[in-house]
């Protein structure tokens, strides 16, 4: 067991402060990695002020995490001391469940152990995620990071990037396909960025006119301000796809309107507050909307390698541990461009 300084919230309403972890040491099919950067996600946020309900406190979040691998147990082929290497939503699962053998951890039927607020399947107590100077994680469930890229801009990829990578690729979006993301945060440019590698034509919707030449320069299409009813109107019947990555309750409807036959709205962001869809609003032109959690080991694996080849980072501003609290206050009124990551040199 090492003692290692990290960062929690104790209670929905405190900051998040300095706290001190446990972790394990090594166990044969273990990695030990120094966290270097960890991405800020609104998960974080929501869990750290228990807005879905179910938060164990202290909780430490974070769960885009890359490092540098110290330490690995006797049994561990996959990585060696000194390797670059991630860690993303989970770290355990039974591996033996119908969803598990396909590589989709993600939705194990005996739940899936999520990085942090988790309670570990030995017994041994609470994960605790990335705002910490290292983690310990079965081999299983630590992914390699290719040093072509600037790490900071690789953490988001963790979580942003398999959350909206892993629907493009499930709904088979690509050439031909219009495509709307609704939401510019940090999984809404990585859809737009992933989304336009795909091929597909790409409308930001957005809440906020000022984010337009931003969405352009990521490689949208076009802009729509869901604010602007003349705009919204112009947009009826028009995408075959929408992801949406909004963190607050919204209109589902407005946006179903905007699908076309056969059109599909999938839903990554997850406000607290249950949303109010009639039917009719689906059947009158067999629409369907649907939802997808982060993606399994393989597939982040691959969209690793994917934004490897491609060249594809996640726009980050980097932040001190310090300045997490007003990092979230940023978060919450969209003054992110667009993810925060953590700098744990600076813990
Ligand atoms: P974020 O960076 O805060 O982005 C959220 C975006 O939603 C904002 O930039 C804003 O975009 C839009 N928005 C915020 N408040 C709004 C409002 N009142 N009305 C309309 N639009 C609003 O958050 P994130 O880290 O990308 O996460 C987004 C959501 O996805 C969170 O709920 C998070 O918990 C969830 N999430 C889900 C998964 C999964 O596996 N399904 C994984 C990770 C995160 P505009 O300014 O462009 O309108
Ligand atoms: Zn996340
Ligand atoms: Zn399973």
């Amino acid at each position: 067991m090492s003692a290692t300084k990290a960062y929690a919230a104790k209670s929905a309403t405190t900051p998040i402060e300095p706290f001190s972890i446990n972790r394990r040491d090594p166990k044969p099919h273990d990695v030990e990695i120094e966290i270097l950067y960890c991405g800020v996600c609104h998960s974080d946020l929501h869990t750290a002020r228990n807005e879905w309900g179910g938060t164990i406190y202290p909780v430490v979040p974070g769960h885009e995490i890359v490092g540098r691998v110290t330490r690995v147990g006797d049994h561990v082929k996959k990585f060696k001391a000194g390797d670059l290497a991630g860690v993303g939503c989970l770290v355990d699962s039974c591996r033996e469940c119908e969803n598990c053998k396909e590589g989709l951890e993600q939705y194990c039927e005996n739940g899936m152990v999520g990085t942090y607020n988790a309670q570990e399947k030995d017994g041994s107590g609470i994960t605790y995620g990335g705002y910490s100077k290292q983690i310990v994680a079965h081999e299983d469930f630590v992914l390699s990071i290719s040093d072509k890229l600037p790490l900071q801009g690789v953490a988001p990829l963790l979580c942003a990037g398999i959350t909206t990578y892993s629907p493009l690729r499930y709904w088979e979006v690509g050439k031909g396909d219009k495509v709307g993301i609704l939401g510019l945060g940090g999984l809404g440019h990585m859809g737009v960025k992933l989304a336009v590698s795909f091929g597909a034509e790409v409308t930001m919707l957005s809440h906020t006119a000022s984010k337009e030449a931003d969405a352009k320069k990521l490689g949208a299409h076009k802009f729509i301000l869901t604010s602007d009813e003349a705009q919204v109107k112009a947009a009826e019947n028009y995408f075959d796809f929408i992801l949406d990555t909004v963190s607050a309750s919204h209109d589902y409807n407005m946006y179903l309107g905007m699908l076309k036959t056969n059109g599909i709205m999938t839903c990554v962001g997850a406000p607290p507050t249950p949303a109010q869809i009639p039917a009719f609003n689906l059947i009158m032109k067999r629409k369907s909307i649907g939802g997808s959690l982060i993606g399994g080991i393989p597939e982040t694996q691959e969209m690793l390698d994917y934004c490897a080849e491609h060249n594809i980072v996640s726009d980050v501003e980097v932040i001190n541990i310090k300045d997490i609290n007003e990092a979230y206050e940023r978060m919450l009124k969209g003054d992110v461009r667009y993810r925060f990551v953590i700098d744990m040199a600076t813990l």
